[in-house]
């Protein structure tokens, strides 16, 4: 792998100072644990003049109580500790087991929160060495003109692959951002937008500081499942986080989210039709479909798209059974 490019590193003790630096430096990227982005700018995925660690930031790596039964969690905490910590495994399954499944264990120990929602978009014709990708004349993501996956359109279909984002859009949660114009709150869903070259909706010089989780909802239970090539530490082929509740043998709540398989993570449409059933296999049937055609992995991976879709599927159908009848 190349050696990294030269730049000049900066360490604010505040996110005021962060986002001065951010002003005063537009090509700036912010750094946090750099398990991404230190190997993308090794692969010459950009070559910014400066780099914003973040992560001696007062406050950035606490977690909070909100008073109400909610979650602040501070975007520089690791994912090792949100896989470690008691109370979120009891009230916030699907984020301690999606941060379980991030990587490996060195990873995870200096991966951050904040990190993993700003993970770039995944290709295979992407995420390759610089004279591999300048061999194939680069691509519409990056220094080229062409989509090597969908020739014929000006698209990218480069997938999002964080893994912590659909647990938090099932858990509802929201992102504490502050940027030139000042602090301001977002619901995670926004965060998002499905456009693999351009996948995130942050203004100019603005960083996230923290995340809220509200209050599970009562009787809730949520959880988080994937699928990867090499089961000890890969990117999510497909990923799904899930949150049900039951009551008298009926559904009374379904949320679920999706990774790995759009160039967004988002929280599945029209599942409100399933509430109030028994969630029999006909209902999970139903559940099925609507991954299907709500998923929409394209030929971004060494494995195949169809292939992606029927996991997705199938791991929502199995995760939402098994939060359902408590058999986890
Ligand atoms: Fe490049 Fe197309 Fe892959 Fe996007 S989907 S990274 S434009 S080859």
């Amino acid at each position: 792998m190349a050696a990294l490019p030269d730049f000049t590193l900066h360490r604010p003790a505040t996110a005021v100072e962060a986002t001065a630096l951010l002003v005063a430096h537009p090509d700036a990227r912010i750094l946090a644990g750099g398990t991404d982005l230190l190997k993308n700018l090794r692969n010459g995925l950009g070559s910014p003049s400066a780099l914003v660690d973040v992560s001696g930031i007062a406050g950035f790596s606490t977690i909070a109580a909100d008073g109400a039964g909610g979650l602040v969690l501070g975007a520089g905490v690791t994912l090792a500790t949100l896989a470690a910590d008691a109370a979120i495994a009891q009230a916030f399954p699907a984020l301690a087991e999606a941060a379980a499944a991030v990587a490996a264990p060195a990873h995870r120990s200096v991966a951050t929160l904040g990190g993993n929602l700003f993970v770039d978009t995944r290709c295979a014709y992407y995420n390759q060495s610089e004279w591999w990708r300048r061999a194939n004349a680069y691509c519409l993501k990056h220094r080229g003109d062409t989509c090597h996956v969908a020739p014929q359109g000006k698209h990218c279909y480069a997938a999002y692959c964080g893994d912590v984002a659909p647990a938090l859009l099932v858990l509802g949660a929201s992102v504490d951002l502050v940027g030139p114009e000042g602090p301001r709150r977002l619901p995670l869903e926004q965060l998002h937008v499905d456009d693999g070259a351009h996948p995130f909706t942050l203004r100019p010089a603005e960083l996230v500081t923290a995340i809220r989780i509200p209050p599970p909802p009562p009787g809730a239970r949520s959880g988080y499942r994937k699928s990867r090539i090499r089961g000890a530490i890969d990117f999510p082929l497909a990923g799904v986080a899930a949150s049900v509740a039951v009551r008298e043998g009926r559904l009374t709540r379904l949320a679920v989210a999706l990774t790995g398989t759009n160039s967004r993570p988002f929280l599945l449409e029209g599942t409100d039709a399933l509430l109030g059933t028994a969630l029999d296999d006909a209902d999970l049937a139903a559940l099925s479909k609507l991954v299907h055609k709500q998923a929409g992995p394209k030929r971004t991976t060494l494995v195949g798209a169809h292939y992606r879709r029927l996991v997705a599927a199938a791991l929502a159908s199995r995760l939402v059974a098994m939060l359902a009848t408590g058999s986890r």
